[in-house]
C-alpha cells in the first residue's frame, strides 16, 4: 500500500511537519476570514506542477528531511497552541494529510488539538471512521487540469473516495475546491461534479494564481461561467492580504 511505504520513512510516533503557523484568516473556500492555525505536514501522492507547497513532497528540489522534520503529536499540539489553536479553527493541510491518518501520532494528535479540526485533501484517500469522526470539515480538492497536468487521471480521480467525500458534503461535513486556470477546467470540474453526484452548492471555483493580480483577472473571466453552473467562487484572501 502507498500509504503504509509513505508513512514508513516517518517514525510511527511522529509526523513530519513543514511549518504551523498562525493565526491568519482562512484565505480559501467556505471558511474563508476564518481566524485559522495552519498545521502543514509533509509528503504528497501527487506531484501538481503549479503546487505551493513542494518544501512537502518534492525530492528533486529538497531535502524533505530537512524541510519537515518528524515531530511528535504532543510537540505539534503545543505548537499549534502557540500559533492561535484553541481560538479559531486548526487547519490540518500538507502535502497530502490523510497519507497519515493510520499512524498513533495523527491519532495522538486528532485527540489532542483543540476545538473544530478541519482537513484539506487532494481527495483520492477516504478519511477512515476515527478521521470523519473527529474532523469538523473537509476541503476536498481534486486535482484537475493544469494543476494535474503531471499525474495520471486514475491517479488523481478516484471515484470511490470521490463518492464518501460526495455523501459527506451532502452532510455539511465537506466542501469541493477545484482549482481552475481557464474555462476549460471549469467545464472539467462540472463533468466531475455531474458523474459523481456532488452537491452543486457544496462546490468552489478558486482561480489559479499565485500572486493577487493572477488570481484576480483568472476569476474575473470565470466567475459567471461558476454561477451559471450554480457552483460557489472562492478568491485567495491569503494572497491579497499578504498574509501567507
Ligand atoms: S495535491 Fe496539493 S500538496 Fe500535493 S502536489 Fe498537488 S497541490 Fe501540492
Amino acid at each position: 500500500m502507498e500509504m503504509l511505504q509513505i508513512a514508513g520513512t516517518v517514525p510511527e510516533d511522529r509526523l513530519p511537519v513543514q511549518e504551523i503557523f498562525g493565526p491568519v484568516p482562512q484565505g480559501e473556500g467556505p471558511y474563508t476570514g476564518r481566524r485559522a492555525c495552519f498545521i502543514r505536514l509533509g509528503r504528497c501522492n501527487l506531484h501538481c506542477p503549479p503546487c505551493d507547497s513542494k518544501r512537502t513532497w518534492d525530492t528533486s528540489r529538497y531535502d524533505l528531511a530537512q524541510t519537515c522534520p518528524p515531530r511528535t503529536a504532543e510537540d505539534i499540539v503545543e505548537a499549534a497552541g502557540e500559533h492561535g489553536a484553541g481560538a479559531g479553527i486548526v487547519v490540518i493541510s500538507g502535502g497530502e494529510p490523510l497519507l497519515w491518518q493510520r499512524t498513533t501520532a495523527w491519532h495522538r494528535m486528532l485527540t489532542a488539538l483543540p476545538g473544530d479540526v478541519h482537513v484539506e485533501t487532494n481527495g483520492t484517500i477516504s478519511p477512515n471512521e476515527f478521521t470523519t469522526g473527529r474532523i469538523a470539515h473537509f476541503s476536498v480538492s481534486p486535482k484537475i487540469g493544469r494543476m494535474g497536468a503531471a499525474d495520471p487521471a486514475k491517479r488523481r480521480i478516484r471515484p470511490a473516495v470521490l463518492a464518501d467525500f460526495a455523501v459527506l458534503a451532502g452532510q455539511g461535513k465537506a466542501a469541493f475546491k477545484f482549482v481552475t486556470a481557464d474555462a476549460a477546467d471549469v467545464e472539467e470540474a462540472a463533468r466531475l461534479v455531474r458523474d459523481h453526484q456532488i452537491p452543486h452548492d457544496r462546490v468552489w471555483i478558486m482561480p489559479l494564481g499565485d500572486e493577487s493580480a493572477a488570481w484576480t483577472a483568472a476569476g474575473r473571466d470565470i466567475v459567471a461561467q461558476v454561477m451559471d453552473h450554480g457552483f460557489n467562487f472562492s478568491g485567495r484572501l491569503h494572497l491579497t492580504l499578504g498574509v501567507r
